[in-house]
């Protein structure tokens, strides 16, 4: 599983903007240009709904970036359909009605909400 991170010029627009209603942080823009525009592995075993844990970018980043899906152009591979999150234990499955993590039946939920999956997974334009 991938993500194509937008170009810099979106991420700087998104991050300076009074709508954004943070203060800028300008070191983290500063690290953002030197991965916009750039295909990012995501460590796949804590998933979100509207975040991403990259892996380690090489010379950039020894740690990897949580990269919020505002960021993101496209989800490659997207790793994320048909899971359920547990929301009582935070335990991810695709199979069964009841958690494996906690043994508990009624705190499984889909990580993405069904039918509207394609809002948290944006593609790039064929
Ligand atoms: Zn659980």
């Amino acid at each position: 599983m991938k993500i194509l991170m937008k170009d810099y010029q979106s991420i700087r627009r998104r991050m300076i903007s009074p709508a954004n209603g943070m203060p800028v942080n300008w070191d983290w823009l500063e690290r953002m240009e030197q991965i916009a525009g750039q295909e990012l592995e995501v460590e796949t075993k804590y998933l979100f709904r509207d975040q991403f844990n990259t892996a380690p970018v090489p010379g950039v980043s020894e740690k990897g970036f949580r990269i919020m899906l505002s960021d993101v152009e496209a989800v490659i591979d997207d790793e994320r359909y048909g899971v359920k999150k547990c929301e009582y234990c935070g335990n991810q499955q695709k199979k069964g009605d009841v958690c494996t993590g906690c043994g508990k039946g009624s705190y499984l939920r889909p990580l993405l909400p069904e039918g509207r999956e394609e809002l948290f997974s944006p593609s790039v334009a064929k």
